[in-house]
């Protein structure tokens, strides 16, 4: 057990990190950042920040020995050099969860190992590979980046078969994937903790506009609720197979035929974001909690429902608005400049 007072590690310096900072400031945890950029929005919160590259071993090694456990909130951390850290201090989730989840291909090929179902794929290196794979599964279908890719960047639509004619390859490994019709789309979010404890939080159903999410919505609507059991059943799976320790989210859509794995983050979520007022625990918090060895917090429900919006881009102006309604919970990460796309804040709504 590491007790308040120590310091936790976190491995990036974005918003997630930002939340998990103020969560563990809470139980009374002092947080150490590292991260390559000079403004960090996570390490304006915390204690200590450490600028540096994530394949700097002599500074991981520095920043791991001043820290009583690490974590990560991004997961295009290469795995290799956080032997680096694991030589100082505990790591959770393991090593083994980024090397996973931070390539589609593995990602996909482990969650099918535990029986799980993904959108047919195809590994694409060439242009051959694409039409042999547009062939096999046919259009339309997505081509993304395997490694890098987030919020719908490093994608490609193939609306029909002839579009892969015109798409430039990016010189990088990528994956071919056959458009999934869906019903809608949700994420499960557990904790487990090192015993194996594992607590789900209510699904959320999310909505994405340009491949980024806008809005999650608790209670899911039945046709994703009908689907939660199957889905938590693998999402434990891939927990336990893993040796998971933390907050693990899992993506799917829900189809006429069941769940369908879309990926998975070996972190903390945008999806449960609405945790920090409509759960009666955060997924902040009991991350904190799991890879401190403390016992978990309820995961149950604070209200009746629960909307959480995304700021983006223009949208984070809008905050003198949206604090007018006293009902509504604003965040805001503290980010600088406004950019088409980024992700500035969120507002939570809960239904009493
Ligand atoms: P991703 O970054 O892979 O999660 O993609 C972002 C969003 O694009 C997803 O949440 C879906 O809304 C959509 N999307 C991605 N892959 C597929 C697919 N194979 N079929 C249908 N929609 C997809």
């Amino acid at each position: 057990m590491i007790p308040p007072g120590e310091m936790i590690g976190i491995l990036g310096g974005g918003q997630l990190g930002r939340m998990i900072a103020l969560a563990a400031a809470n139980l009374g945890y002092r947080c150490h950042v590292y991260a390559p950029e000079a403004d960090s929005i996570a390490a304006d919160v915390c204690a200590a920040f450490t600028q540096g590259e994530y394949d700097d071993e002599p500074a991981l090694a520095a920043f791991a020995a001043q820290c009583a456990v690490v974590t990560y909130e991004f997961e295009n951390v290469a795995a290799t050099p956080l032997a680096a850290v694991t030589a100082h201090a505990p790591l959770h989730p393991p090593a083994r969860a980024l090397e996973v989840a931070q390539d589609r291909v593995n990602e996909k090929s482990f969650v099918e190992a535990l029986g799980g179902r993904p959108a047919p794929w195809a590994k694409v290196d060439s242009m051959e590979d694409l039409r042999a794979a547009v062939a096999s599964i046919g259009a339309p279908g997505i081509l993304k980046t395997r490694r890098d890719g987030y919020d719908g960047k490093g994608q490609w639509r193939i609306v029909q078969a002839s579009d892969a004619e015109a798409v430039e390859l990016p010189g990088k490994p990528l994956i071919y994937e056959g458009f999934v019709t869906f019903d809608a789309e949700f994420s499960v979010i557990l904790v487990r903790t090192e015993a194996g404890e594992v607590r789900f939080w209510d699904s959320a159903e999310n909505v994405h506009k340009g491949g980024i999410l806008d809005r999650s919505t608790v209670p899911a609507s039945p046709v994703i609720l009908a689907q939660v059991e199957e889905a938590r059943a693998l999402a434990a799976k891939v927990a336990d197979a893993l040796g998971y320790v933390g907050v693990l989210t899992l993506e799917f859509f829900a189809t006429a035929d069941g769940p369908v794995f879309n990926e998975m983050a070996p972190r903390v979520h945008n999806s449960g974001h609405w945790t920090i007022e409509g759960a009666l625990t955060s997924q902040f918090e009991n991350h904190v909690r799991a890879i401190c060895g403390l016992p978990l917090g309820s995961t149950a429900l604070a209200a009746k429902g629960v909307v959480m919006d995304n700021l983006i881009g223009d949208d984070a102006h809008d905050w003198p608005a949206i604090l007018s309604d006293p009902a509504n919970h604003l965040h805001l990460y503290g980010k600088a400049a406004v950019r088409p796309g980024r992700k500035m804040g969120h507002v939570t709504r809960l239904v009493l």
